[in-house]
Protein backbone atom coordinates (compact mmCIF):
# COMPACT_ATOMS: atom_id res chain seq x y z
CA UNK A 1 0.00 0.00 0.00
CA UNK A 2 0.99 3.46 -0.77
CA UNK A 3 2.18 5.88 2.56
CA UNK A 4 1.07 9.54 2.82
CA UNK A 5 3.96 11.89 3.48
CA UNK A 6 4.99 14.15 1.06
CA UNK A 7 2.39 16.59 1.89
CA UNK A 8 3.82 17.10 5.68
CA UNK A 9 6.55 15.07 6.64
CA UNK A 10 10.50 16.00 6.18
CA UNK A 11 13.56 14.12 7.20
CA UNK A 12 13.95 16.57 10.20
CA UNK A 13 10.34 17.35 10.95
CA UNK A 14 6.93 17.37 10.84
CA UNK A 15 5.87 20.43 8.54
CA UNK A 16 2.72 21.14 7.09
CA UNK A 17 3.98 21.74 3.30
CA UNK A 18 2.71 24.09 0.45
CA UNK A 19 0.80 22.78 -2.37
CA UNK A 20 1.88 24.64 -5.79
CA UNK A 21 1.15 22.97 -8.89
CA UNK A 22 1.06 19.73 -8.31
CA UNK A 23 4.40 19.87 -5.73
CA UNK A 24 4.30 19.76 -2.16
CA UNK A 25 7.33 22.65 -1.12
CA UNK A 26 8.41 23.62 2.03
CA UNK A 27 7.15 27.28 2.39
CA UNK A 28 9.92 30.28 2.27
CA UNK A 29 8.05 31.88 5.06
CA UNK A 30 9.55 33.22 8.26
CA UNK A 31 6.25 32.77 9.93
CA UNK A 32 5.63 29.35 11.82
CA UNK A 33 2.89 28.11 13.88
CA UNK A 34 3.60 24.94 16.33
CA UNK A 35 1.14 22.67 16.02
CA UNK A 36 0.18 21.08 19.21
CA UNK A 37 -1.66 17.92 21.23
CA UNK A 38 -3.90 19.50 23.06
CA UNK A 39 -4.17 16.20 25.18
CA UNK A 40 -0.02 16.50 25.92
CA UNK A 41 0.50 19.81 24.86
CA UNK A 42 3.37 18.24 22.26
CA UNK A 43 4.65 20.07 19.44
CA UNK A 44 4.30 17.90 16.95
CA UNK A 45 4.68 19.44 14.05
CA UNK A 46 4.98 23.25 12.62
CA UNK A 47 2.76 25.39 9.76
CA UNK A 48 4.23 28.05 7.97
CA UNK A 49 2.07 31.08 7.47
CA UNK A 50 2.73 31.50 3.65
CA UNK A 51 4.33 34.40 1.89
CA UNK A 52 2.49 36.64 -0.52
CA UNK A 53 4.12 35.63 -3.01
CA UNK A 54 3.50 31.60 -2.23
CA UNK A 55 -0.26 32.71 -2.08
CA UNK A 56 -0.50 33.97 -5.42
CA UNK A 57 1.63 31.70 -6.84
CA UNK A 58 -1.41 29.32 -6.00
CA UNK A 59 -3.84 31.39 -7.21
CA UNK A 60 -1.92 31.44 -10.50
CA UNK A 61 -1.12 27.57 -10.68
CA UNK A 62 -5.33 27.49 -10.55
CA UNK A 63 -5.70 29.97 -12.76
CA UNK A 64 -3.27 27.87 -15.61
CA UNK A 65 -4.43 24.58 -14.84
CA UNK A 66 -8.48 26.03 -15.38
CA UNK A 67 -8.26 25.98 -19.23
CA UNK A 68 -7.55 22.40 -19.52
CA UNK A 69 -9.21 20.97 -16.50
CA UNK A 70 -12.90 22.46 -17.62
CA UNK A 71 -12.01 20.53 -20.48
CA UNK A 72 -11.63 17.25 -19.31
CA UNK A 73 -14.05 15.44 -20.09
CA UNK A 74 -16.33 14.74 -16.49
CA UNK A 75 -15.99 10.91 -16.85
CA UNK A 76 -12.35 11.74 -16.11
CA UNK A 77 -13.14 14.13 -13.22
CA UNK A 78 -15.69 11.16 -11.81
CA UNK A 79 -13.12 8.28 -11.75
CA UNK A 80 -10.20 10.21 -9.96
CA UNK A 81 -12.64 10.99 -7.34
CA UNK A 82 -13.46 7.11 -7.47
CA UNK A 83 -10.11 6.32 -7.20
CA UNK A 84 -9.97 9.28 -4.12
CA UNK A 85 -12.36 7.52 -2.22
CA UNK A 86 -11.00 4.29 -2.61
CA UNK A 87 -7.51 5.52 -1.08
CA UNK A 88 -9.73 7.57 1.85
CA UNK A 89 -10.85 4.57 2.84
CA UNK A 90 -7.67 2.52 2.47
CA UNK A 91 -6.06 5.14 4.39
CA UNK A 92 -8.80 6.37 7.17
CA UNK A 93 -7.02 4.49 10.10
CA UNK A 94 -4.02 6.04 9.83
CA UNK A 95 -5.72 9.80 8.66
CA UNK A 96 -7.81 9.24 12.07
CA UNK A 97 -4.32 8.84 14.49
CA UNK A 98 -2.78 12.29 12.88
CA UNK A 99 -6.27 13.95 13.71
CA UNK A 100 -6.67 12.99 17.03
CA UNK A 101 -3.38 13.95 18.06
CA UNK A 102 -3.68 17.73 16.31
CA UNK A 103 -7.23 18.37 17.19
CA UNK A 104 -7.96 15.50 20.36
CA UNK A 105 -11.01 14.29 19.50
CA UNK A 106 -11.33 10.69 19.91
CA UNK A 107 -10.35 7.77 17.78
CA UNK A 108 -13.72 6.77 16.96
CA UNK A 109 -14.75 10.21 16.03
CA UNK A 110 -12.08 10.76 14.12
CA UNK A 111 -13.10 8.39 11.69
CA UNK A 112 -16.05 9.69 11.70
CA UNK A 113 -15.12 13.11 10.59
CA UNK A 114 -13.52 10.83 7.64
CA UNK A 115 -16.46 9.06 7.00
CA UNK A 116 -18.71 12.03 6.72
CA UNK A 117 -16.38 13.52 4.17
CA UNK A 118 -16.08 10.59 2.51
CA UNK A 119 -19.71 10.25 1.65
CA UNK A 120 -19.39 13.95 -0.16
CA UNK A 121 -16.34 12.05 -2.50
CA UNK A 122 -18.64 9.06 -3.14
CA UNK A 123 -21.17 11.69 -4.31
CA UNK A 124 -19.06 13.98 -6.16
CA UNK A 125 -18.64 10.26 -8.33
CA UNK A 126 -22.15 11.03 -9.96
CA UNK A 127 -21.60 14.26 -11.03
CA UNK A 128 -22.54 13.43 -14.28
CA UNK A 129 -26.17 13.34 -13.33
CA UNK A 130 -26.05 16.43 -10.89
CA UNK A 131 -24.40 18.70 -13.31
CA UNK A 132 -26.81 18.20 -16.19
CA UNK A 133 -28.97 21.12 -17.34
CA UNK A 134 -32.67 21.36 -19.09
CA UNK A 135 -33.61 21.45 -22.45
CA UNK A 136 -36.74 22.83 -23.43
CA UNK A 137 -38.33 22.46 -27.12
CA UNK A 138 -40.63 24.80 -28.80
CA UNK A 139 -40.22 27.84 -26.82
CA UNK A 140 -41.25 29.85 -30.08
CA UNK A 141 -41.70 28.34 -33.63
CA UNK A 142 -38.42 26.46 -34.42
CA UNK A 143 -36.88 27.89 -31.11
CA UNK A 144 -35.50 25.56 -28.31
CA UNK A 145 -33.76 26.64 -24.78
CA UNK A 146 -31.67 24.70 -22.53
CA UNK A 147 -29.03 25.82 -19.90
CA UNK A 148 -25.59 24.33 -18.92
CA UNK A 149 -24.14 24.28 -15.52
CA UNK A 150 -20.02 25.49 -16.13
CA UNK A 151 -17.64 25.86 -13.68
CA UNK A 152 -16.75 29.26 -12.32
CA UNK A 153 -13.02 29.34 -12.61
CA UNK A 154 -10.39 29.34 -9.27
CA UNK A 155 -12.13 28.64 -6.62
CA UNK A 156 -11.07 28.74 -3.10
CA UNK A 157 -12.20 27.34 0.47
CA UNK A 158 -11.27 28.02 3.94
CA UNK A 159 -11.85 25.71 6.78
CA UNK A 160 -11.94 25.53 10.62
CA UNK A 161 -10.12 23.28 13.39
CA UNK A 162 -12.97 21.07 14.15
CA UNK A 163 -13.51 19.01 11.29
CA UNK A 164 -9.89 18.97 9.70
CA UNK A 165 -11.44 16.08 7.61
CA UNK A 166 -14.90 16.43 6.49
CA UNK A 167 -15.01 20.38 6.19
CA UNK A 168 -12.19 20.53 3.21
CA UNK A 169 -13.84 17.28 1.71
CA UNK A 170 -17.50 19.26 1.67
CA UNK A 171 -15.39 21.82 -0.67
CA UNK A 172 -12.39 20.67 -3.00
CA UNK A 173 -14.05 17.65 -4.35
CA UNK A 174 -17.54 19.29 -5.65
CA UNK A 175 -15.29 21.97 -6.82
CA UNK A 176 -12.95 20.40 -8.94
CA UNK A 177 -15.32 17.62 -9.82
CA UNK A 178 -17.46 20.14 -11.34
CA UNK A 179 -14.30 21.26 -13.15
CA UNK A 180 -13.04 24.22 -11.23
CA UNK A 181 -9.29 24.65 -10.33
CA UNK A 182 -9.04 25.02 -5.94
CA UNK A 183 -6.83 27.10 -3.58
CA UNK A 184 -7.16 25.22 0.15
CA UNK A 185 -6.73 27.50 3.29
CA UNK A 186 -7.17 24.78 6.07
CA UNK A 187 -7.32 25.67 9.70
CA UNK A 188 -3.90 26.77 10.97
CA UNK A 189 -4.28 24.74 14.57
CA UNK A 190 -4.73 20.96 12.79
CA UNK A 191 -3.39 20.87 9.12
CA UNK A 192 -2.00 17.43 8.79
CA UNK A 193 -4.93 15.12 8.74
CA UNK A 194 -5.88 17.58 5.81
CA UNK A 195 -2.74 17.67 4.00
CA UNK A 196 -2.76 13.53 3.98
CA UNK A 197 -6.45 13.93 2.18
CA UNK A 198 -5.01 16.46 0.14
CA UNK A 199 -2.05 14.10 -0.66
CA UNK A 200 -4.67 11.47 -1.20
CA UNK A 201 -6.45 12.98 -3.96
CA UNK A 202 -2.87 13.92 -5.83
CA UNK A 203 -2.56 10.31 -5.88
CA UNK A 204 -5.44 9.60 -6.80
CA UNK A 205 -4.44 11.78 -10.08
CA UNK A 206 -5.88 15.33 -9.55
CA UNK A 207 -3.98 17.12 -12.20
CA UNK A 208 -1.17 20.31 -11.37
CA UNK A 209 -2.78 23.33 -10.10
CA UNK A 210 -6.20 21.91 -9.95
CA UNK A 211 -5.44 21.63 -6.23
CA UNK A 212 -3.86 23.77 -4.21
CA UNK A 213 -2.37 24.72 -0.50
CA UNK A 214 -1.88 27.40 1.35
CA UNK A 215 -1.23 27.90 4.99
CA UNK A 216 -1.78 31.02 7.12
CA UNK A 217 -4.32 33.06 9.07
CA UNK A 218 -5.82 36.46 8.60
CA UNK A 219 -3.36 37.66 5.53
CA UNK A 220 -3.77 35.11 3.81
CA UNK A 221 -7.51 34.30 3.59
CA UNK A 222 -7.98 38.24 2.69
CA UNK A 223 -5.60 37.73 -0.01
CA UNK A 224 -7.85 35.18 -1.17
CA UNK A 225 -10.82 37.42 -0.62
CA UNK A 226 -9.37 40.32 -2.65
CA UNK A 227 -7.45 38.90 -5.51
CA UNK A 228 -8.92 39.10 -8.51
CA UNK A 229 -9.01 35.99 -10.18
CA UNK A 230 -10.72 34.22 -7.68
CA UNK A 231 -14.34 33.79 -8.42
CA UNK A 232 -16.18 32.03 -5.72
CA UNK A 233 -14.97 31.99 -1.76
CA UNK A 234 -16.83 29.11 0.37
CA UNK A 235 -15.87 29.78 4.23
CA UNK A 236 -16.76 27.62 7.31
CA UNK A 237 -15.78 28.81 11.19
CA UNK A 238 -17.28 31.18 13.34
CA UNK A 239 -19.46 34.33 12.98
CA UNK A 240 -17.06 36.97 13.72
CA UNK A 241 -14.67 35.92 11.06
CA UNK A 242 -17.20 34.40 8.37
CA UNK A 243 -19.12 37.75 8.52
CA UNK A 244 -15.98 39.65 8.08
CA UNK A 245 -15.15 37.30 4.88
CA UNK A 246 -18.27 37.65 3.44
CA UNK A 247 -18.47 41.22 3.38
CA UNK A 248 -14.99 41.49 1.89
CA UNK A 249 -14.94 39.00 -0.64
CA UNK A 250 -18.36 39.97 -1.73
CA UNK A 251 -17.20 43.62 -2.34
CA UNK A 252 -15.04 42.02 -4.35
CA UNK A 253 -17.67 40.46 -6.52
CA UNK A 254 -16.91 37.20 -5.52
CA UNK A 255 -20.03 34.51 -4.79
CA UNK A 256 -19.72 33.66 -1.32
CA UNK A 257 -21.14 31.28 1.26
CA UNK A 258 -20.10 31.74 5.03
CA UNK A 259 -21.40 28.53 7.44
CA UNK A 260 -20.74 30.07 10.57
CA UNK A 261 -21.40 29.86 14.51
CA UNK A 262 -24.00 27.76 16.37
CA UNK A 263 -25.93 27.96 19.48
CA UNK A 264 -28.01 24.64 19.08
CA UNK A 265 -31.58 23.86 20.98
CA UNK A 266 -33.35 21.18 22.03
CA UNK A 267 -36.78 20.74 22.60
CA UNK A 268 -37.65 18.08 25.01
CA UNK A 269 -42.03 17.56 25.06
CA UNK A 270 -42.84 15.41 28.38
CA UNK A 271 -44.61 12.43 25.95
CA UNK A 272 -41.09 11.94 24.54
CA UNK A 273 -39.35 8.64 25.01
CA UNK A 274 -37.11 9.34 28.40
CA UNK A 275 -34.03 6.68 28.13
CA UNK A 276 -33.76 7.42 24.16
CA UNK A 277 -33.95 11.05 24.55
CA UNK A 278 -31.43 11.69 27.72
CA UNK A 279 -29.02 9.64 25.70
CA UNK A 280 -29.25 11.53 22.86
CA UNK A 281 -28.92 14.72 24.76
CA UNK A 282 -25.87 13.52 26.58
CA UNK A 283 -24.16 12.39 23.38
CA UNK A 284 -24.99 15.29 21.31
CA UNK A 285 -23.87 17.84 24.46
CA UNK A 286 -20.76 16.27 24.82
CA UNK A 287 -19.40 14.21 22.11
CA UNK A 288 -16.35 15.68 20.39
CA UNK A 289 -15.87 18.06 23.79
CA UNK A 290 -19.31 20.22 22.46
CA UNK A 291 -16.64 21.36 19.51
CA UNK A 292 -18.91 20.81 17.02
CA UNK A 293 -20.83 23.75 14.80
CA UNK A 294 -24.32 20.73 15.32
CA UNK A 295 -23.80 20.07 19.34
CA UNK A 296 -26.18 20.41 21.89
CA UNK A 297 -25.80 23.71 23.65
CA UNK A 298 -28.99 24.33 25.29
CA UNK A 299 -31.79 21.79 26.55
CA UNK A 300 -35.57 23.31 26.48
CA UNK A 301 -37.52 20.88 29.13
CA UNK A 302 -40.93 21.69 28.64
CA UNK A 303 -43.30 21.31 31.51
CA UNK A 304 -43.34 17.42 33.58
CA UNK A 305 -40.05 16.57 31.46
CA UNK A 306 -38.59 19.66 34.17
CA UNK A 307 -37.99 16.10 36.57
CA UNK A 308 -35.78 14.67 34.12
CA UNK A 309 -32.74 16.78 34.95
CA UNK A 310 -31.52 14.68 37.70
CA UNK A 311 -31.25 11.91 35.41
CA UNK A 312 -29.65 13.76 32.47
CA UNK A 313 -26.86 14.56 35.03
CA UNK A 314 -26.41 11.06 36.26
CA UNK A 315 -25.50 10.05 33.18
CA UNK A 316 -23.21 12.20 31.85
CA UNK A 317 -21.11 11.94 35.27
CA UNK A 318 -20.68 8.62 33.76
CA UNK A 319 -18.59 10.20 30.47
CA UNK A 320 -14.92 9.14 30.51
CA UNK A 321 -12.29 12.14 30.04
CA UNK A 322 -9.05 11.16 28.73
CA UNK A 323 -6.68 11.65 25.86
CA UNK A 324 -9.16 10.96 22.04
CA UNK A 325 -6.43 8.16 21.45
CA UNK A 326 -7.14 6.04 24.70
CA UNK A 327 -9.64 3.61 25.05
CA UNK A 328 -13.25 4.00 26.00
CA UNK A 329 -12.37 7.99 26.11
CA UNK A 330 -15.66 9.96 25.76
CA UNK A 331 -14.70 13.15 26.09
CA UNK A 332 -11.06 14.30 24.49
CA UNK A 333 -9.59 17.80 25.29
CA UNK A 334 -10.55 21.09 23.53
CA UNK A 335 -8.56 22.45 20.90
CA UNK A 336 -5.91 24.57 22.66
CA UNK A 337 -4.95 26.32 26.23
CA UNK A 338 -6.72 29.38 24.93
CA UNK A 339 -9.93 27.84 23.74
CA UNK A 340 -9.99 26.11 27.44
CA UNK A 341 -9.33 29.19 28.92
CA UNK A 342 -12.55 30.98 27.42
CA UNK A 343 -14.85 27.86 28.26
CA UNK A 344 -13.92 28.20 31.80
CA UNK A 345 -14.20 32.08 31.81
CA UNK A 346 -18.03 31.23 30.41
CA UNK A 347 -18.54 28.47 32.79
CA UNK A 348 -17.47 31.10 35.55
CA UNK A 349 -19.80 33.87 34.00
CA UNK A 350 -22.51 31.56 34.56
CA UNK A 351 -22.06 30.78 38.65
CA UNK A 352 -21.69 34.79 38.70
CA UNK A 353 -24.65 35.18 36.43
CA UNK A 354 -26.47 32.92 38.31
CA UNK A 355 -27.13 30.05 36.54
CA UNK A 356 -27.57 26.47 38.80
CA UNK A 357 -24.15 24.95 38.48
CA UNK A 358 -25.23 21.41 38.49
CA UNK A 359 -22.16 19.27 37.22
CA UNK A 360 -18.70 20.91 37.59
CA UNK A 361 -16.38 19.88 34.65
CA UNK A 362 -13.91 22.35 35.28
CA UNK A 363 -11.39 20.55 37.84
CA UNK A 364 -11.38 17.58 36.20
CA UNK A 365 -8.05 15.31 36.63
CA UNK A 366 -6.87 13.03 33.53
CA UNK A 367 -4.04 10.69 35.18
CA UNK A 368 -0.99 10.99 32.64
CA UNK A 369 -2.47 13.79 30.92
CA UNK A 370 -1.81 16.60 33.82
CA UNK A 371 -1.61 19.31 31.05
CA UNK A 372 -3.73 18.46 28.58
CA UNK A 373 -7.11 20.88 27.73
CA UNK A 374 -9.51 19.05 29.53
CA UNK A 375 -12.88 20.28 30.85
CA UNK A 376 -15.64 17.53 31.42
CA UNK A 377 -19.49 17.48 31.29
CA UNK A 378 -20.59 20.77 32.47
CA UNK A 379 -24.38 21.34 33.12
CA UNK A 380 -26.43 24.15 34.02
CA UNK A 381 -29.60 24.32 35.09
CA UNK A 382 -32.09 27.30 35.30
CA UNK A 383 -30.60 29.46 32.65
CA UNK A 384 -32.22 32.65 31.34
CA UNK A 385 -31.33 33.98 28.16
CA UNK A 386 -29.67 37.68 29.22
CA UNK A 387 -26.72 35.12 30.66
CA UNK A 388 -23.40 35.01 28.90
CA UNK A 389 -23.76 30.86 28.68
CA UNK A 390 -26.91 31.17 26.78
CA UNK A 391 -26.25 34.35 24.63
CA UNK A 392 -22.79 32.79 23.53
CA UNK A 393 -21.26 30.04 21.46
CA UNK A 394 -19.66 27.95 23.92
CA UNK A 395 -17.54 25.25 22.04
CA UNK A 396 -16.49 23.20 24.99
CA UNK A 397 -18.92 20.49 27.04
CA UNK A 398 -21.64 22.74 28.49
CA UNK A 399 -24.73 22.00 28.26
CA UNK A 400 -27.22 24.79 29.61
CA UNK A 401 -31.16 23.82 30.62
CA UNK A 402 -33.66 26.42 30.32
CA UNK A 403 -37.63 25.07 31.56
CA UNK A 404 -40.33 26.45 29.45
CA UNK A 405 -44.43 25.76 30.05
CA UNK A 406 -45.37 24.85 26.58
CA UNK A 407 -44.22 24.22 22.84
CA UNK A 408 -44.94 27.65 21.77
CA UNK A 409 -42.91 29.13 24.18
CA UNK A 410 -39.86 26.61 23.07
CA UNK A 411 -40.65 28.20 19.70
CA UNK A 412 -40.71 31.87 20.71
CA UNK A 413 -37.38 31.11 22.54
CA UNK A 414 -35.07 29.39 20.06
CA UNK A 415 -36.82 31.89 17.36
CA UNK A 416 -35.44 34.93 18.95
CA UNK A 417 -31.99 33.51 19.48
CA UNK A 418 -29.70 35.27 16.59
CA UNK A 419 -28.13 31.57 15.54
CA UNK A 420 -30.04 29.56 13.10
CA UNK A 421 -27.88 26.46 12.74
CA UNK A 422 -29.63 23.13 14.04
CA UNK A 423 -32.33 22.06 16.22
CA UNK A 424 -34.20 19.20 17.78
CA UNK A 425 -37.37 18.02 19.28
CA UNK A 426 -37.90 14.77 20.90
CA UNK A 427 -41.47 13.53 20.69
CA UNK A 428 -44.02 10.55 20.69
CA UNK A 429 -46.17 13.03 18.58
CA UNK A 430 -46.36 13.52 14.81
CA UNK A 431 -48.52 16.03 15.29
CA UNK A 432 -46.08 18.20 17.80
CA UNK A 433 -43.53 17.11 15.04
CA UNK A 434 -45.34 18.69 11.94
CA UNK A 435 -46.06 21.55 13.99
CA UNK A 436 -42.46 22.46 15.48
CA UNK A 437 -41.04 21.43 11.78
CA UNK A 438 -43.07 24.12 10.61
CA UNK A 439 -43.18 26.86 12.84
CA UNK A 440 -38.89 26.79 13.62
CA UNK A 441 -37.08 29.29 12.12
CA UNK A 442 -33.70 27.28 11.95
CA UNK A 443 -31.31 25.34 8.67
CA UNK A 444 -31.23 22.02 10.08
CA UNK A 445 -33.94 20.26 12.33
CA UNK A 446 -33.89 16.75 13.59
CA UNK A 447 -37.29 14.81 15.01
CA UNK A 448 -35.94 12.58 17.70
CA UNK A 449 -32.00 12.94 15.89
CA UNK A 450 -29.60 15.38 18.24
CA UNK A 451 -27.45 16.34 15.73
CA UNK A 452 -29.49 16.02 12.03
CA UNK A 453 -26.24 17.01 9.83
CA UNK A 454 -27.93 15.92 6.67
CA UNK A 455 -26.37 13.41 4.59
CA UNK A 456 -24.70 14.36 0.64
CA UNK A 457 -27.52 14.07 -1.34
CA UNK A 458 -28.86 17.15 0.58
CA UNK A 459 -27.08 20.25 1.06
CA UNK A 460 -25.69 21.45 4.76
CA UNK A 461 -27.94 24.13 5.60
CA UNK A 462 -28.16 26.84 8.15
CA UNK A 463 -30.33 30.44 8.54
CA UNK A 464 -30.04 33.48 10.26
CA UNK A 465 -26.63 34.48 12.02
CA UNK A 466 -25.07 30.97 11.18
CA UNK A 467 -24.82 31.20 7.42
CA UNK A 468 -24.35 33.99 4.92
CA UNK A 469 -24.99 33.37 1.45
CA UNK A 470 -27.45 31.03 -0.42
CA UNK A 471 -26.31 27.93 -1.18
CA UNK A 472 -24.69 25.08 1.03
CA UNK A 473 -21.04 23.85 1.22
CA UNK A 474 -22.34 20.15 -0.25
CA UNK A 475 -24.88 18.20 -2.44
CA UNK A 476 -27.21 19.85 -4.80
CA UNK A 477 -26.63 23.37 -3.48
CA UNK A 478 -22.47 23.31 -3.44
CA UNK A 479 -23.18 22.38 -8.20
CA UNK A 480 -25.41 25.41 -8.09
CA UNK A 481 -22.37 27.48 -5.65
CA UNK A 482 -19.43 25.81 -7.81
CA UNK A 483 -21.10 26.03 -11.33
CA UNK A 484 -22.99 28.73 -13.00
CA UNK A 485 -25.94 28.70 -15.46
CA UNK A 486 -25.64 29.54 -18.86
CA UNK A 487 -28.90 30.09 -21.11
CA UNK A 488 -29.01 29.09 -24.71
CA UNK A 489 -32.10 29.82 -27.11
CA UNK A 490 -31.07 28.55 -30.50
CA UNK A 491 -32.89 28.49 -33.60
CA UNK A 492 -31.79 26.50 -37.11
CA UNK A 493 -33.05 27.54 -40.06
CA UNK A 494 -33.89 24.93 -42.92
CA UNK A 495 -32.29 26.13 -46.23
CA UNK A 496 -35.24 27.31 -48.13
CA UNK A 497 -36.95 28.65 -44.96
CA UNK A 498 -39.05 31.75 -46.13
CA UNK A 499 -37.87 34.73 -43.88
CA UNK A 500 -40.53 36.28 -41.80
CA UNK A 501 -38.97 40.12 -42.56
CA UNK A 502 -37.37 42.27 -40.02
CA UNK A 503 -38.54 42.18 -36.60
CA UNK A 504 -38.46 45.19 -34.03
CA UNK A 505 -40.41 43.91 -31.10
CA UNK A 506 -38.79 41.48 -28.42
CA UNK A 507 -41.22 38.35 -29.10
CA UNK A 508 -39.39 35.18 -30.87
CA UNK A 509 -42.63 34.23 -32.31
P1 LIG B 1 -12.30 30.51 13.08
O1 LIG B 1 -13.32 31.44 12.53
O2 LIG B 1 -11.42 30.99 14.17
O3 LIG B 1 -11.32 30.02 11.90
C1 LIG B 1 -11.84 29.57 10.66
C2 LIG B 1 -10.83 29.90 9.57
O4 LIG B 1 -10.68 31.31 9.47
C3 LIG B 1 -9.44 29.33 9.82
O5 LIG B 1 -8.94 28.79 8.62
C4 LIG B 1 -8.65 30.52 10.30
O6 LIG B 1 -7.30 30.47 9.92
C5 LIG B 1 -9.31 31.69 9.59
N1 LIG B 1 -9.25 32.93 10.39
C6 LIG B 1 -9.16 33.04 11.74
N2 LIG B 1 -9.16 34.34 12.11
C7 LIG B 1 -9.28 35.07 10.97
C8 LIG B 1 -9.36 36.46 10.69
N3 LIG B 1 -9.32 37.37 11.67
N4 LIG B 1 -9.50 36.86 9.41
C9 LIG B 1 -9.55 35.95 8.41
N5 LIG B 1 -9.46 34.61 8.62
C10 LIG B 1 -9.33 34.17 9.87
O7 LIG B 1 -13.09 29.18 13.50
P2 LIG B 1 -12.54 27.92 14.28
O8 LIG B 1 -12.32 28.29 15.71
O9 LIG B 1 -11.44 27.28 13.53
O10 LIG B 1 -13.80 26.94 14.16
C11 LIG B 1 -14.87 26.94 15.09
C12 LIG B 1 -16.04 27.75 14.60
O11 LIG B 1 -16.48 27.24 13.35
C13 LIG B 1 -17.25 27.67 15.52
O12 LIG B 1 -17.85 28.93 15.60
C14 LIG B 1 -18.18 26.69 14.81
O13 LIG B 1 -19.55 26.83 15.12
C15 LIG B 1 -17.91 27.04 13.38
N6 LIG B 1 -18.27 25.95 12.48
C16 LIG B 1 -19.39 26.13 11.71
C17 LIG B 1 -19.80 25.12 10.86
C18 LIG B 1 -21.03 25.27 10.01
O14 LIG B 1 -21.19 24.52 9.07
N7 LIG B 1 -21.91 26.22 10.29
C19 LIG B 1 -19.05 23.92 10.79
C20 LIG B 1 -17.92 23.80 11.59
C21 LIG B 1 -17.53 24.83 12.43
Amino acid sequence: MNTIQNAYKTEQLTQAKLLINGEFIDSNTTQWQDIINPATQEVIGRVPFATRDEVNAAIAAAQNAFATWRETPLQARMRIMLKLQDLIRMHAKSIAKVLTAEQGKTLADAEGDIQRGLEVVEHACSIGTLQMGEYLEGVARGVDTYTLQQPLGVCAGITPFNFPAMIPLWMFPMAIVCGNTFVLKPSEQDPLSTMMLVELAIQAGVPAGVLNVVHGGKEVVDMLCTHTDIKAISFVGSTAVGTHVYNLAGQHGKRVQSMMGAKNHVVVMPDANKEQTLNALVGAAFGAAGQRCMALSVAVMVGESQHWVDELVAKAKTLKVNAGHEPNTDIGPVISTRAKARVLDLIQSGVEQGAQLLLDGRDVQVPGYENGNFVGATIFNHATTEMRIYQEEIFGPVLVIIHVDTLEEAIALINANPFGNGVGLFTQSGATARTFQNKIDIGQVGINIPIPVPVPFFSFTGSRGSKLGDLGPYGKQAVQFYTQTKTITSRWFEDDQESSGVNTTISLR
